[in-house]
This record gives structure tokens, sequence and C-alpha cells, in this order.
């Protein structure tokens, strides 16, 4: 979990609204893609100062990652990437389904799965019901 206090100087959400639309959030019963009853794009989340610790809590990891560079910002890429456990989760907008394929993102994604691998990890990666484990081998 990332908090306030990792946020790399310089960087903020700003008219990005990702995290409120991407994810499955259960305190809200909200599916993924979809958006949040409190989110407005482009303007964020109108119940901020009463925002769940889930939210509060949330920081993907462009926003905390300083090895991260400006093509991964979210506003930018269309995607949101953050960690649980083992796992390395990218979230893809639906309606850029195939960015993630692109340069330099499919570079990217490869050597982070395959830095991952030696200690348990993986990375996957969600585009509306499409699910692609990077780095697996086929069949
Ligand atoms: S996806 Fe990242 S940059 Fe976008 S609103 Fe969420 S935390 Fe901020
Ligand atoms: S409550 Fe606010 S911060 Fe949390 S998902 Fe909804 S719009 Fe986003």
């Amino acid at each position: 979990m990332s908090v306030a206090e990792d946020i790399v100087d310089g960087r903020s959400c700003g008219t990005c609204s990702l995290c409120c639309i991407l994810p499955e959030i259960d305190v809200f019963d909200k599916p993924a893609n979809s958006v949040c009853r409190h989110c407005q794009p482009g303007r964020g989340c109108l119940a901020y100062d009463e925002r769940p610790a889930t939210c509060r809590d949330f920081f993907c990891h462009w926003m905390t990652d300083a090895d991260m560079n400006e093509a991964w910002e979210p506003a930018r890429c269309h995607m949101m990437v953050y960690t649980q456990g083992p796992q390395i989760t990218v979230l893809v907008d639906p309606a850029h389904p195939h960015i993630w394929k692109t340069e330099p993102y499919a570079s990217q994604l490869q050597q982070w799965a395959a830095e991952s691998a030696p200690s348990g990890g993986y990375l996957i990666v969600y585009v509306g019901d499409e699910v692609t484990v990077v780095g697996a081998k086929a069949g």
C-alpha cells in the first residue's frame, strides 16, 4: 500500500480519474470499468473529504515510483499500474485496448514481469474482460 508521503515530488493526479473508474471497488459495490458514483471525470472526487480509506490510501505506481518515466503517466498512457502482493496489476482503459502492446509499454511490461519472476512475482494485464499474463509461455 502506498501512502501520501511516498508521492514523487512534482507529481499529482491532475485530471486523471482512472483509479475511480477501472478497478472493482468492493466498498461501493462498484464493478470494474464503471465510473464511481462520486467521481466526476476530469474534476475528481466529489466526496473527497469523506472518501473511504480504500481511496485515501491508494496511489498508483506512477505517483509513487520515480523510476516510472513520464510515458507512464496514467492520463497519457491510459493505464494504471499497482502491486498486490506478488502481482503487478496493469489495468488498461478499454477505450485504448491495444496501447499496452505498443512501445515503450510492451517492452517495459516484459521487463517488469521478468524482474519479478525470480521472487515469485508475475504481471497481469486487464483490458475489460480480457486477461493476459505477461511473460507466460503460450500453451
Ligand atoms: S490512477 Fe494514479 S494518477 Fe490516476 S487518479 Fe489514480 S492515483 Fe492518481
Ligand atoms: S469515492 Fe472518490 S476517490 Fe473513491 S473511487 Fe469514488 S470518486 Fe474515486
